[in-house]
């Protein structure tokens, strides 16, 4: 007699990501009331479920929905508006003056969706979000149908979201109590950086994240100046700083986290923080580069993010797989460090780990939730395939993900994104504040 089930999915690869290196062939996913049941060879899935629904993905590989560790959704209305500058010269003479013009709630509802649609085309099921107006940002991941852990940004300068530390937290606790019950909402606090926020703001962070449970999510260390000024102010090194002020903990993810030196990696090892390495971020800003090979040989937890589309300019979990394997084997000089398995569980359950979601999501394993996307190989570009765990970080573009589901539901069918605001509409949103951003700057 077979079980009834919402879903079953026959797939000819199956990379369930834990255990670890493990592809699996012509298996079969089991999902009902959107968790993961059973993973089982196609013919006895065949025999014991049926299912509402039966998706067969006769040339693709199924693997866990993609985490993005560190994003900035909204900034996906300002993608390419000022590219080949510093990080400093980026932030003061752009990006801060374009969003103390321009962000609103309406900004930021709509920016979101733009980059909850890119992501989820791509592939992604998780954002670590980190902006203004996290009401307009939870409303639109809710309406997107998008997992997301919302920032709760707090920063000492005022924007149109809040006046001072006070009120971002003020603001910031509202938000999360009305949505804290949401199913695929969570919420992190956020301190912008060690130099955008003061001790008194990094305390309460300290203490509200012990309160009420929960991750804080952080820039750290991400140019040489910023180390270089921390030390001129006060001889001390921006993690030191974080560590005294109680930040530093198996709750918080160190964005960038670019210029270490042995104490630091000391310090992130010791209190069991995680990494959010940002590759193309670093790249085109020219920050420099984060030593991943040594942060994963300290046993430090890391996973990936693509920082804001004005910095990168793409929300794209392949290319910066891509890029973190192939720029550590180039600083190590060692073509043997951060290999496919390793870059693909940093995109999943890295991501998941640092998150604080690891028992929920990251991998493809029975009782966690259905955050899966499949990845179509059929086209000549991939043939021959000896290896699809090497393909999908080698080989493969976003281009090819052809299914995304989040928490059990269907959010990309044959590569169609399906959201409630349809494309259309999407892009005359994007060009009338395309139209504002480049009016008022002119
Ligand atoms: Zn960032």
């Amino acid at each position: 007699m077979s079980t009834p089930v919402d879903l079953l999915i026959h797939s000819r690869w199956l990379i369930p990501v834990e255990p670890e290196r493990v592809v699996l062939e012509h298996h079969s996913v089991a999902v009902n009331q959107g968790a993961i049941v059973d993973i089982l060879p196609r013919s006895d899935a065949i025999r014991r479920y049926q299912a509402d629904e039966l998706v067969d993905l006769p040339t693709h590989t199924l693997i866990p929905g993609l985490i993005n560790l560190h994003t900035h959704a909204p900034m996906s209305l300002m993608r390419g508006v000022a590219d080949d500058l510093p990080l400093d010269r980026w932030l003061n003479e752009v990006i801060w003056p374009a969003e103390t013009r321009h962000v609103s709630a309406a900004f930021v509802r709509d920016g979101t969706l733009l980059a909850a649609r890119e992501m989820l085309r791509g592939g992604i099921t998780t954002c670590n979000d980190m902006y203004f107006f996290p009401d307009a940002a939870a409303s639109a991941y809710a309406d997107a149908g998008m997992r997301a852990v919302i920032g709760l940004i707090v920063i000492d300068f005022p924007s149109g979201w809040a006046s001072d530390t006070d009120d971002y937290l003020g603001k910031g606790l509202a938000v999360y109590d009305q949505w804290r019950e949401h199913p695929t909402l969570k919420f992190a606090l956020a301190p912008h950086a060690p130099y955008s926020v003061s001790d008194h703001g990094l305390e309460r962070v300290a203490t509200l994240a012990a309160e009420l449970d929960l991750p804080i999510h952080i820039h750290v260390h991400e140019t040489a100046a910023e180390i270089h000024q921390a030390l001129a102010a006060s001889n001390t090194r921006p993690l030191a700083r974080l560590a005294r002020l109680g930040l530093l903990g198996p709750g918080l993810t160190a964005v960038h986290a670019v210029h270490l030196d042995d104490a630091d990696l000391a310090r992130l090892a010791h209190h069991g923080a995680h990494v959010a390495h940002c590759p193309s971020s670093n790249m085109k800003l020219a920050s420099g580069i984060a030593p991943l090979a040594t942060l994963l040989e300290r046993g430090i937890n890391v996973g990936l993010g693509t920082d804001g589309a004005a910095s990168n300019n793409r929300l794209d979990l392949f290319q910066e797989m891509r890029q973190a394997a192939l720029l550590a084997k180039v600083a190590q000089q060692n073509a043997a460090v951060v290999p496919a398995h390793q870059v693909l569980g940093m995109a999943t359950l890295g991501g998941a780990r640092a998150l604080g979601l690891d028992d929920k999501i990251g991998s493809i394993v029975p009782g966690k939730r259905a955050d899966l996307c499949a990845v179509d190989l059929s086209d000549p570009l991939f043939a021959p395939c000896f290896d699809p765990l090497s393909h999908l970080v080698y080989v493969c573009g976003r281009e090819q993900v052809s299914h995304v589901w989040v928490d059990g539901k269907a959010r990309v069918r044959d590569g169609k994104v399906m959201l409630q605001i349809n494309d259309s509409e999407l892009l005359a949103i994007a060009a009338l504040w395309q139209t504002k951003l480049v009016h008022r700057a002119g």
